[in-house]
């Protein structure tokens, strides 16, 4: 847009204007494999350039995913030279940046690699099986040219298959072509020899691609699933955004997670995924959680991330907001949508309930602080995190189960949250919110009270209270084994004990990843990364960890043997109380026909249905 505006006019009559708006100048990315190796993507970028000096830059992170990652750590062999062939002096000036002397207009010519070191939603992958083009890993940009069009060419012989992309297909049918740099990023392609599933719902078309589908993954069923997450979270926003069909790029490759765009998500997920009901439900949790994000995060954004800065952090306090609600909703969803029973949905709320409560770091830190060090917590955990911070998601989504039971039960049912996101939605899908946006709707919902709740649940480490939310539903929560009080002169109880640490779930023995602080491991000394080989004068294994932990009471001492960085060393410890395994939600015994209605209404269906 406004490359067509500065060329044109000045210069020259009508006649010519009309000439120079066919070829309105663009950026053109043209990206192709090299035959000889594989994790390279080779980009050749053409520039339009007017200035003496042209900057390029290469992302350090992408919208979605709230860390620098440093794309520029895999951008080699970068070369420069004028649309003719003339060499161009090209020069690193920092980390992210590098300068071209560009002394006439013309085309500048950037050609680099780009080293693809692991599959991930939030990166790029180059393989003759599989490839994923994330944009912001990729493709340098130049501040003078990033709002001008861009055009991207994928050039790839048929052995690796089709490419797969929301991205808009040039008029010309020249590649693909779309109105920016931002949109160049937020539309990733796959390459892939894949099955795609396509259906409608009203009106909007849709396509789950299954990369790497295999005999334990049955895609036409993952499709008719797919359908009733898109039904059931296109009727809870009652609007839609979309205006070309929207993608799944579902990557059945051992890995995990999903990233967000407008018109589609990259999803990673195990190959035996769809074979265990508990996997298969997280699965559809992680769908139903991207395609929330349509509307909560892409087209309703704090203010803080309304234009994206690629090259520094954004900071919002409200990710509890656009990451922890859709938390809460992608759970729900699956409820509403039949996908699973009530008594699954309890244990997901169980799961969060119980993820909060044995996070020491919840007393430290209160969500909305949280939300500022996704930067440098969150999404680069060290060892310690549990103790020092929570999770807006964790926080965030039990934070919406307290929010929307307080609007339910001060309204007697006739104010819920789902009609405060749909109002943020109504005012905030136009232009960004602030840090008080949310919370001045809630208190237009649901009184002065509401809002000081909210308030309280972002701004201080008080616990929610979980208990009288659930109570309002009939609902109580088993938060397994309580610590027993040993009198000195008592037997010990029969209790599960436990060292206070986590596990290393990669390693094959028993590492400790983290020690909660407070417990019998911290106070004996046990510190991340030693290997216990032995407790009292048992070897200790993963095999053997069930049964000796039993074997002692609380409080109980004895002598744990392990190694630290190759040296073998003895601890004593005190055994802690076991931190039970898992909460759950369970119906009181006074649970009655109006509590079945509260459910009903929250869950989509009737409590009490076995599927
Ligand atoms: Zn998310």
């Amino acid at each position: 847009m406004l490359g067509f505006v500065r060329i044109g006019c000045l210069l020259a009559g009508l006649f010519f204007l009309s000439q120079r708006a066919l070829a309105e100048p663009e950026v053109r990315h043209t990206v192709s494999f090299p035959k000889d190796r594989e994790q390279i993507i080779l980009v050749r970028s053409e520039f339009p350039v007017s200035l003496p000096m042209t900057e390029l830059f290469m992302p350090n992170w992408t919208p979605g995913a709230y860390r620098i990652k440093d794309y520029a750590a895999n951008v080699n062999r970068i070369s420069a030279a004028f649309g003719d062939g003339t060499e161009l002096s090209l020069q690193k000036i920092s980390k992210d940046h590098w300068q071209v002397n560009t002394p006439q207009a013309g085309t500048l010519v950037v050609e680099y690699e780009v080293y693809t070191p692991t599959v991930k939603p939030t990166t790029s992958w180059a393989s003759r099986s599989f490839s994923l083009i994330n944009g912001a890993s990729v493709f340098l940009y130049s501040p003078q040219t990033k709002y001008m069009p861009q055009r991207l060419k994928i050039i790839s012989d048929a052995t690796r298959g089709e490419l797969f992309s929301a991205m808009r297909a040039a008029p010309d049918g020249d590649g693909y072509r779309v109105n920016n740099y931002d949109e160049l990023v937020d539309n990733p392609v796959a390459v892939a020899r894949a099955p795609s599933y396509r259906f409608t719902h009203n009106a909007q078309d849709y396509v789950l691609l299954n990369v790497g589908e295999n005999e334990f993954w049955d895609g036409q069923l993952a499709a008719e699933d797919v359908e009733k997450i898109v039904a059931e979270t296109q009727s809870f926003w009652g609007t839609n955004p979309l205006n070309r069909p929207y993608w799944f790029l579902n990557f059945i490759v051992e890995a995990k997670g999903g990233l967000e765009h407008d018109h589609s998500t990259v999803i990673m997920t195990g190959r035996r995924q769809m074979r265990n009901r508990d996997d298969y439900i997280e699965w559809l949790g992680v769908v139903a959680h991207e395609f929330f994000h349509v509307w909560n995060v892409r087209n309703m954004r704090p203010v803080e991330l309304a234009q994206y800065d690629y090259q520094h952090e954004q900071y919002t306090s409200q990710l509890w907001l656009a990451e922890g609600l859709t938390s809460y909703y992608d759970n729900l969803l699956l409820s509403r949508a039949g996908l699973i029973t009530p008594s699954e949905y309890m244990e997901l709320l169980a799961d969060d309930i119980y993820r909060l409560e044995t996070t020491p770091g919840r007393l430290l830190q209160p969500v909305s602080e949280a939300s500022l060090d996704a930067w440098i917590r969150h999404y680069q955990p060290n060892s310690n995190l549990l103790n020092s911070s929570i999770s807006y998601y964790t926080k965030g989504a039990v934070i919406g189960f307290v929010i929307d039971t307080y609007l339910r039960k001060t309204s007697k049912g006739r104010h819920d949250l789902d009609e405060v996101m749909r109002k943020m939605y109504d005012l905030y899908s136009s232009q960004p919110y602030d840090d008080q946006a949310f919370e001045n709707l809630l208190v237009d919902v649901g009184g002065v009270e509401a809002g000081l709740l909210l308030r309280s649940l972002l701004t201080t480490t008080t616990d929610p209270d979980i208990d009288g939310a659930l109570d309002w539903y009939g609902l109580e929560l088993d938060r397994g084994a309580i610590a027993p009080t040993l009198e000195p002169e008592e037997e010990p109880v029969s209790a599960p004990s436990d060292l206070g640490v986590l596990w290393d779930e990669d390693e094959p023995g028993l590492v400790v990843n983290a020690v909660f602080d407070g417990s019998g491991g911290a106070a004996a000394g046990l510190i991340p990364g030693d290997e216990i080989l032995a407790i009292g004068d048992e070897r200790l294994t993963k095999e053997t960890l069930g049964s000796l932990m039993t074997s002692f009471s609380p409080g109980e001492e004895t002598a744990l043997l392990i190694s630290r960085r190759g040296k073998i060393i003895s601890l004593d410890i005190k055994m802690d109380i076991a931190i039970p395994d898992h909460f759950e939600i369970l119906l009181k015994s006074d649970f009655n026909k109006r509590d079945i209605k509260r459910l009903q209404n929250l869950l989509g269906q009737d409590p009490r249905k076995q599927h």
